[in-house]
């Protein structure tokens, strides 16, 4: 192991410009992934120095974690000012600071003032960004951390009709909350919120689209909170510096453009955007737009959005919400990192990158290890935790010189989120993916209350979508790890009247 070449005097080194400032441990990211890896690197060897460098004022805080199964957690995420940490962890630093470019043979991260950091193990945690259908397009948000979310709500207040395209879980929950305005919803597939459901739940999703919202009085208020700042104009191509949303991200935000109408989604599936016009470019066209809302008296609207089926509709903006890039970009010139085709930094089973001592977690990641048959990496909250936590588990037994061997929440997929006011919950191989037709579906469906779908292949259960309150979770968990055969019961699994937690006790 590299010796360290002065011990560690993280102060002093701002009035020593000379010398180069070093850390034994340092994380770069104050995401999930990077405060997590932080706090467990804290916990893990409270004598060393962890300095943690973030481009943003904030960083986010897990709190109110709870198992709900073995590998089903829930928890709360705060954005805090950075200094929080410190009061809990007293060997960390923390810098706001954006890593300009890594130099991983040296061992030196060069930061944006052009200070050099030393270290003896790195954890890359920066993120992601969104993939936007059309750059530097000032008609065209990406949703993705605060300041974004604070643009478009600006936006929203002031417009009739806006377009959402993507169908993952910032599209569903967008569409699900705004209100007072016309929301266009372009799906590249057959049924909606399909990154995370079948088309069976789609439909189940469908009839809760266009209803009216209760209210959200007297009801128990969502998880997070977000102390967020006035912040100024922001462009559309501003750098992304802030941390990804969490869970709940959308909850207590006003979403209300300027119309009186509730609720009123139109869904165009199978279609992608094929050209986004100015008004001045659409007009002078000669092609005509779609009017939904009977609205004669509107102006040209700003945008206009073809889509491929040749539909096009008039807006005031569009939102991207098509996925995240994952951001490598400023770590990967110089240096010989495997990167993986999504494009995120390939990690093997110890969360190292193929650069020495330089690990990475998170969203800027992609699994490159063997995963076990009922997990698969989707870049979420819960596997950013699991990811920082393990990462810096990793890093400590690498110094060690010990043994570790993959966490436990890595045998099976699970995650917990709410579409449409529902708790969904999704186990394993919820979609039935890589199972090609080798498997059976059982459901079970009671509208506008639940939807239980179980997916069996030779009789054991691959995996499971909850959704309602059906306190399946554990058992089913159970059921895929243990594999039990569950061909002689598989009529009376989701029997209503048949209590399977007992059964299988
Ligand atoms: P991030 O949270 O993106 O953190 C990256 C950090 O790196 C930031 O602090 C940033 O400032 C810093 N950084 C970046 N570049 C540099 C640099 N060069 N130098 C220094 N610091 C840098 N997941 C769910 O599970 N459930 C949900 O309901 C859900 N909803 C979402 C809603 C939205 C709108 C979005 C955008 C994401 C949502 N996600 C959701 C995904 C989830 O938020 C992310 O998977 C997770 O937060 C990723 O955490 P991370 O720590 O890897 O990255």
């Amino acid at each position: 192991m590299r010796p360290l070449e002065k011990s560690w005097n993280y102060s002093s080194c701002f009035c020593e410009k000379e010398l180069m400032s070093m850390a034994k441990y340092v994380v770069v990211g104050g995401g999930i992934a990077g405060v997590t890896c932080v706090e467990t690197l804290s916990s893990l060897c409270s004598e060393e120095e962890i300095l943690l460098i973030t481009a943003s004022p904030v960083i986010k805080a897990i709190t109110n974690y709870k198992k709900i199964t073995k590998t089903l957690e829930d928890f709360d995420v705060e954005e805090r000012p950075s200094a929080s940490l410190l009061t809990k962890c007293e060997n960390v630093k923390v810098l706001q600071k954006s890593v300009k470019s890594l130099n991983a043979k040296a061992h030196v991260v060069t930061l944006d003032d052009g200070e050099e950091i030393s270290y003896q193990k790195l954890c890359l945690c920066t993120g992601g960004k969104p993939k936007l259908i059309a750059n530097k397009n000032p008609y065209v948000l990406g949703i993705r951390d605060t300041e974004s979310v604070q643009e478009f709500q600006k936006r929203l207040s002031a417009a009739k009709r806006i377009m959402v395209v993507g169908n993952g879980g910032i599209a569903t929950e967008l569409v699900y909350e705004i209100e007072g305005c016309e929301v266009i919803w372009a799906i590249k597939d057959k049924s909606i919120s399909s990154t995370f459901v079948d088309p069976g739940a789609g439909e189940f999703f469908m009839g809760e689209l266009n209803k009216k919202k209760e209210t959200q009085e007297g009801k128990p208020s969502k998880r997070l909170k977000y102390s967020v700042e006035e912040v100024g104009n922001i462009s559309s191509d501003r750098p992304c510096t802030g941390g990804a949303l969490g869970p709940d991200w959308s909850t207590d935000l006003s979403m209300t453009g300027r119309e009186e109408v509730s609720h009123h989604v139109v869904v165009e599936k199978c279609v992608e955007v094929k050209t986004i016009y100015t008004r001045e470019d659409f007009v002078g066209s000669g092609k005509s737009s779609l009017d939904l809302s009977s609205n004669e008296d509107q102006d040209p609207w700003p945008v206009y959005v073809e889509l491929t089926n040749d539909k096009v509709y008039g807006c005031d903006f569009v939102v991207s919400a098509t996925g995240v890039v994952p951001n490598s970009a400023p770590v990967l010139h110089g240096n010989q990192f495997t990167v993986a085709r999504d494009c995120g930094i390939l990690v093997n089973d110890r969360m190292r990158t193929s650069e020495e001592d330089v690990y990475a977690a998170g969203d800027v990641c992609t699994a490159g290890w063997e995963p076990a048959h009922h997990w698969l990496q989707m870049r979420l909250w819960s596997q950013a935790r699991q990811m920082g936590a393990y990462a810096a588990q990793c890093m400590v037994a690498d110094t060690k010189g010990q043994n570790i061997s993959l966490d436990f929440c890595f045998e099976v997929f699970s995650h917990v989120t709410k579409f449409f006011n529902y708790k969904v919950i999704l186990l394993g191989k919820f979609n039935a993916q890589g199972l090609g037709n080798d498997y059976e579906i059982l459901l079970r469906v009671t509208k506008g209350l639940e939807f239980v779908k179980v997916v069996l292949s030779g009789g054991r259960m691959e995996g499971a979508i909850l959704i309602g309150e059906t306190d399946l979770e554990e058992t089913f968990e159970n059921l895929i790890l243990n594999q039990t055969d569950l061909t002689p019961f598989k009529d009376h699994l989701l029997d209503p009247d048949i209590d399977i937690e007992d059964f299988f006790d």
